[in-house]
């Protein structure tokens, strides 16, 4: 999947394969159970663009969207999504107003932050729509199990004064990426043990929720009402390795790739790149491929890094640049302007966004979300949404 070699054709793009989304979303779907699905489409739809992310995601059944932050909310606001958002990370002073307004779902983590959103809530004279977050054992954001009752006691009081809904009760595990880990046991059963407090303080969340990927694919008895997404609907496998992934085979929908910039012919002996951490073997064919790390190709990735180019695998050659790294090509017949292909789905041969992160000592997360915005994103399959 590369664009036409024309006059202005980019040297460097991203294709997203919007019916690969569709596809993992209504596979995911099936793996559901009766529980809904909330796409998760923070830091740009995973780097596969916010919007069309979102929309092949609704396409493919999910029935609402979650976000980090409030100005990723307002941006699906902004494009005309109607659906459910749910927003989860606010520091004080976020725009919990504006949230009311625009019917974003807000998560309060503490009595403080509830204080702050229902006086948002007065002043909007609307009710907002919350989700208590209940810190099951990440010792990341939410109530912990000691300050439990109290928000639910004050999120009782806000209901009642008309200013909160609690539409949900939520949590995050740690550790679900490792199946069979003891401690998502622990966080499953904490997480039961607050909603049972939460429904005898009278509250009566619509949606108890604390499945990430790992957890939709694995563990059935983690998907309360509903199950929240991310890494999974871009097709990536999101356990670790060794552990395969049930079920129906996921797609990645993001292909980085460019055109070759230059090539030339070297002599054994040189040193490529900065440092000249690499130095060729044989006389051989260099090629200079225009992405570099500003644009999301990680520079710990060193000669780990492969990719496809004319129809072959081969490696880095000596430091990734900010704008630039270079192949080593050997004698492999290779043209200016040929299409270089970082990773893929994987059926042409290519690398996949897993195969990069593990050279780079990271996770297929931090890849898709650090392609740079100087990265054309070139989607496929869209649909006319009216
Ligand atoms: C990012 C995130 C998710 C999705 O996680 P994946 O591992 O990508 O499925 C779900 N919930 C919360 C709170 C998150 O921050």
């Amino acid at each position: 999947m590369v664009p036409d070699e024309a006059a202005g054709a980019p040297q460097a793009f991203c294709t997203v394969d919007l019916d690969a989304i569709r596809e993992n979303v209504a596979a995911l779907r099936g793996r559901a159970g009766a529980a809904e699905l909330m796409a998760v489409v923070k830091a740009d739809g995973y780097g596969h663009g916010l919007v069309p992310a979102a929309g092949a995601a609704l396409d493919g059944g999910a029935t609402s969207l979650g976000v980090s932050v409030l100005a990723e909310a307002f941006a699906l606001r902004a494009a005309g999504v109607t659906v459910p958002v749910f927003a989860w990370l606010a520091a004080p002073g976020a725009d919990f107003r504006r949230a009311i307004a625009e019917h974003v779902d807000v998560a309060a983590y503490s009595v403080e932050q509830l204080a702050e959103i229902s006086a948002a809530a007065a002043a909007c004279g609307a009710p907002a729509a919350v989700h208590l977050k209940a810190d099951t054992g990440m010792w990341r954001g939410g109530a912990t199990r000691n300050d439990w009752p109290e928000l639910v006691a004050a999120a009782r009081r806000a209901e009642r004064d008309g200013l909160v809904e609690v539409a949900g009760v939520w949590s995050h595990l740690a550790c679900a990426d490792e199946p069979g880990h003891p401690g998502t046991a622990r966080q499953l059963a904490a997480f039961a043990e607050a909603v049972d407090v939460a429904r005898r303080a009278g509250l009566r969340p619509r949606q108890c929720h604390i499945a990430n990927s790992a957890a939709t694919l694995t563990l059935p008895e983690s998907r309360f009402d509903l199950v929240r997404p991310g890494l999974a609907i871009y097709g990536l496998d999101p356990l670790v390795p060794g552990h395969d992934v049930p079920g129906p085979r996921l797609r990645p929908a993001m292909t980085l790739a460019a055109r070759v910039a230059q090539t030339k012919r070297a002599p054994a002996g040189v040193g490529v790149s900065y440092g000249h951490r690499y130095t060729t073997t044989r006389p051989t064919t260099l090629a200079v491929v225009p992405l570099g790390y500003a644009d999301g190709v990680p520079r710990a990735v060193g000669e780990q890094g492969r990719v496809l180019l004319s129809g072959r695998i081969h490696p880095v050659a000596g430091r990734v640049c900010m704008d630039q790294f270079m192949v080593d090509v050997g004698d492999g017949v290779v043209a200016r302007g040929d299409t270089v292909v970082l990773y893929g789905p994987g059926d042409r041969g290519e690398p996949t966004a897993l195969d990069w992160a593990q050279a780079a000592g990271t996770i297929a997360y931090e890849i898709l979300t650090r392609v740079g915005s100087r990265v054309e994103r070139i989607y496929r399959g869209e649909r006319s949404r009216g």
